[in-house]
């Protein structure tokens, strides 16, 4: 009775046949049309559904709902987890492996980011980088936007760039992004994007505001970001570190709609040290956080390659995590530990930085980058009737050449060359902020980002500095923080009712509630015209620094959120 062995045997070879080649069919909602049509959020349900159904490493999970619009239902927002355990939930989390979130096309008409997330998921669930899962956890938030997405645009439902909203996070997006990012804590995080055709395919982009320790941009500079482009090279795809232009003396990363009333120089600088952005957002909080920029051409001609360009850079960073991860843990784990112990000593030489310059370094005086040039193709177009010599020849008999002939690479020598950055403004650090109780509004913001606030319980008196205004230049535009606020700071004996708010900044926001708070920072809620925070000249600024010890009863305020 020997059969029956090898029948089962066969039976699960046969049904391991099934599930592989099931699994290894599955195409994305793109390679479905052969990049002939972005996908949309049903799309993508759809692809999901069918991916999870052939996977025990993925789970899918509800993590918010855009808001309904006049044309434009709401949506649901994806936070696909991809882990060996198969874990549905943050407590499930191996906290032994490093932990990496990406996100994608928070600006919807940068399509192949969300394409290349999509594909970087099945090929985790049920492809060739599954093994990655046994070093490294992934999250992976595919589509950010789905309202852009649709109309190929930049900003959400709402009219928001979503990219400039992590500070006062009014988009359910963004609010959803610093979410995930509380509950599950990534050691790495990736913002996916597509900027300008470029001759370097693939920029990526590092943490630059000087609140966020010096060791994670070190490291990211020597060891991620060469390993991204050792590995891109191998695919023959050029990188470069993201750069950035811009006016010279003038700051447009903050998202206020501003353009130079004359005639400026550009300068060239890395990415922003705005908070504002998916980036220092998260590495405000010690966090290995990256942009990515795919060169793009916005075109569906191009979507393929350019989906296969993001795919690759986004590929790479989970390769890297997964080849050190306890060199990461280590490194993450450590510096946040001892943000909450600086925060606790408060020690004079420990500031927080409120204003900082882009500046030159005479290590490297000038920059060196290859670039296309545009030179006019010889190519009109292509005909689409048949024509001899000497016949009239009519626009609409043309359509347009798309091919890439009309462009040269040259390089370029960019004397404006700001690499650094320094400090401007910084602060000591207090206790904690006494918010009073009238200032729902700011305290909601402070919950969103996933800081704890304390309701003060009874009534007590308390030393504080309050900030006179001593010197005011309102901004000129929503978004950007006054053109000049100078102060007088002031200690006050205040009544701290019951109902007003502390806020402690002995908490892993422990950078980031001073940049939030202050009048003089350039990254706070004193920018948005919404808070209405800008006193006039000779008033107090409406919160206040505990810098002392203070006996406060207190309760923990809408902690279930
Ligand atoms: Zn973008």
């Amino acid at each position: 009775m020997n059969f029956k062995k090898p029948a089962i045997f066969s039976l699960i070879i046969f049904l391991n046949l099934v599930f592989y080649s099931a699994a290894s069919d599955l195409k994305t909602p793109a390679e479905e049309t052969r990049y002939t049509a972005y996908s949309q959020n049903e799309d993508i349900a759809r692809f999901l559904s069918r991916l999870q159904s052939q996977s025990e490493v993925l789970k899918v999970r509800l993590i918010g709902r855009t808001k309904e619009v006049e044309n434009y239902p709401a949506k649901d927002l994806y936070l696909c987890l991809l882990t060996e355990e198969g874990v549905a939930d943050p407590q499930g989390l191996n906290r032994q492996k490093p932990t990496i979130f990406y996100f994608a096309s928070q600006h919807g008409n940068e399509q192949s980011a969300k394409e290349a997330a999509l594909r970087l998921i099945r090929d985790l669930a049920v492809g060739d980088l599954k093994p990655l899962l046994k070093k490294v956890n992934v999250l992976v938030m595919p589509q950010s936007n789905p309202y852009g997405n649709f109309y190929n645009v930049r900003e959400n439902e709402t009219g928001l760039d979503l990219n400039r909203d992590h500070v006062k996070l009014e988009g359910e997006s963004t609010q959803t992004i610093h979410r995930i990012f509380n509950l599950y804590q990534p050691e790495v995080t990736m913002d996916v994007h597509e900027k300008g055709d470029d001759y370097y395919r693939v920029s990526v982009g590092c943490v630059s505001n000087l609140n966020i320790h010096e060791s994670l941009q070190a490291y990211s500079r020597q060891v991620i970001l060469p390993g991204i482009e050792q590995k891109l090279e191998k695919r023959k795809i050029t990188f470069h570190e993201y750069l950035v232009s811009d006016y010279l003396g003038l700051d447009t990363s903050s998202g206020a709609s501003i353009s130079p009333q004359e005639e400026r120089e550009i300068l060239w600088r890395y990415s922003t040290t705005d908070l504002n952005d998916g980036r220092n957002s998260l590495g405000i909080y010690e966090t290995l956080s990256f942009i990515q920029e795919g060169a793009s051409r916005h075109d569906l001609e191009t979507l393929e390659a350019r989906t296969n360009w993001q795919y690759q850079g986004i590929r790479a960073l989970a390769e890297i995590v997964a080849d050190r991860p306890g060199e990461i843990i280590s490194l993450v784990r450590g510096l946040r530990t001892n943000l909450q112990k600086r925060a606790e000593l408060r020690a004079t030489d420990d500031p927080v930085e409120l204003k900082m310059d882009y500046v030159r370094d005479e290590r490297e005086p000038q920059l060196v980058v290859k670039s296309f040039e545009p030179s006019a193709s010889p190519i009109r177009g292509i005909l689409k009737v048949d024509k001899k010599a000497g016949d009239y020849l009519t626009a609409e008999e043309l359509s347009p050449y798309r091919g890439p002939s009309g462009l040269k690479v040259i390089t370029r020598v960019e004397k404006n060359w700001f690499p650094r950055v320094e400090s401007k403004l910084a602060v000591s650090r207090p206790l904690g902020y006494i918010i009073p109780a009238g200032r729902l509004d700011v305290v909601d913001v402070l919950l969103a980002h996933g800081i704890k606030v304390q309701m003060i319980d009874k009534e007590a008196s308390v030393k504080v500095a309050a900030y006179q205004i001593t010197s005011l230049v309102p901004a000129r535009a929503d978004y950007l923080a006054p053109e000049k606020i100078e102060v007088r700071k002031e200690e006050q004996a205040r009544l701290a009712k019951k109902g007003d708010f502390f806020v402690s900044c002995s908490q892993p926001a422990a950078n980031l509630i001073p940049g939030l708070l202050e009048p003089q920072s350039d990254y706070g809620l004193i920018r948005y015209f919404k808070f209405k925070l800008v006193p006039e000249t000779g008033n107090y600024f409406d919160l206040y620094r505990l810098e002392g010890p203070a006996d406060l009863e207190l309760v923990d305020y809408k902690l279930w959120k």
